[in-house]
């Protein structure tokens, strides 16, 4: 099968097209066609070596591909071959045209969901509905600012904030971005490239202020954050790409509070939860994962650099 390999962390052009042995289901595993296959920023940390993470080389990446199931390993009866999938994470690697999972690793793709589509739900909805629903316990009623609501996280938080009955306030970088965010979901949308607009979000909420924050840039924009919550307001971290200054007085007078968190440590219980909504949000038409490009897979170098460039609306996927 052809399969992205990295041999050695580094630049994007680390990342090689190569035609490797397909793996076989053994005891409690599944084979899936990938179809496609989701890039997620993280997948650019790891590949340089630099993430939490530091996966054993040679290694090819991706947790999130959609595709049918190719073959089952003895013991598996959650799915059988042909059953459309996506995955949240895999055993081998999901930039490739054959991913090996376990059988707890595979859910049911729902039939108005696109392959490619399906290749943007693992991270990006996991995440958000983990930020939502399982760390700040989101009610209905709040005000939400979603900061970073282009990307493929954003779009996601703005669709289940929005579906739950949040007022969804949402930023991001470039014209297009910020009509995504707001057909998706939010009442009203800043362009977090001009100064000026963390006055105009306060002035959006009547200067009130806001009860949750999902901030994927936390590096750049958590010591604003703070001053912009109401009592008891709380700043769920999703993203930071380096340190912060803060003054903890922003938090003490509110009593607010700061959560943060990585989805590879959520639960069992918590991924249960997670998938059961998902699928839910997705079968009644609420969740809708939106593909902003699809590139053929041995275009991922490229993929590994516009991932990171501003301008983001909704997911890139690699298509095998
Ligand atoms: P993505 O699709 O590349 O989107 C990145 C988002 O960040 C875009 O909306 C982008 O907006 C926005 N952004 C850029 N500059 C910003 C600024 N100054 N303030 C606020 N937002 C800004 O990435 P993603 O998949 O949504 O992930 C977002 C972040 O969360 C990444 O750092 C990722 O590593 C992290 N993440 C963490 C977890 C976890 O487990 N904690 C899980 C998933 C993702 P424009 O491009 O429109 O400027």
């Amino acid at each position: 099968m052809k399969a992205i390999v990295v041999h050695e962390f580094g630049g994007p052009e680390v990342l090689k097209l190569e035609e490797i042995p397909t793996p076989r289901p053994a005891a409690g595993q599944v084979l899936v066609r990938i179809r496609a296959a989701g890039v997620n920023p993280y997948d650019t940390y790891m590949r340089n070596g630099t993430y939490a993470i530091k996966p054993p080389l040679p290694y090819t990446p991706g947790s999130d591909g959609a595709g049918d199931v190719e073959a089952i390993g003895e013991g598996v009866n959650k799915v059988k071959r042909g059953d459309r999938v996506y995955t949240a994470k895999t055993l081998t690697g999901a930039y490739a045209e054959y991913a090996l999972t376990l059988e707890t690793q595979v859910q049911p793709l729902p039939a108005k969901i696109t392959y490619a589509q399906g290749a943007g739900v693992w991270v990006p909805y996991g995440t958000a509905y983990h930020a939502l629903y399982q760390c700040a316990q989101a009610r209905a009623g709040e005000t939400v600012l979603i900061h970073g609501a282009s990307g493929g996280v954003g779009v996601a938080a703005v669709q289940i904030a929005r579906a739950i009955g949040l007022t969804v306030l949402g930023t991001a970088g470039s014209e297009k971005g910020l009509e995504l965010a707001k057909r998706e979901g939010a009442y009203h949308v800043f362009d977090h490239s001009q100064s000026g607009y963390f006055e105009q979000i306060l002035k959006a909420t009547n200067g009130r202020g806001l009860d949750l924050i999902l901030e994927m840039l936390a590096n750049v924009n958590l010591g604003h954050d703070l001053k912009l919550l109401v009592p008891h307001g709380r700043v769920v971290v999703i993203g930071s790409r380096g340190d912060v200054t803060i003054s903890p007085r922003d938090l003490m007078t509110r009593r607010g509070s700061i959560h943060a968190f990585t989805l590879w440590g959520v639960t069992e219980a918590e991924e249960k939860e997670i998938h059961a909504g998902l699928i839910a949000g997705m079968e009644n038409g609420t969740l809708r994962p939106v593909v902003g490009k699809e590139l053929p897979i041995a275009e991922a170098p490229r993929a590994h650099k516009e991932i990171l460039e501003s301008g983001a609306y909704g997911k890139l996927v690699l298509v095998p």
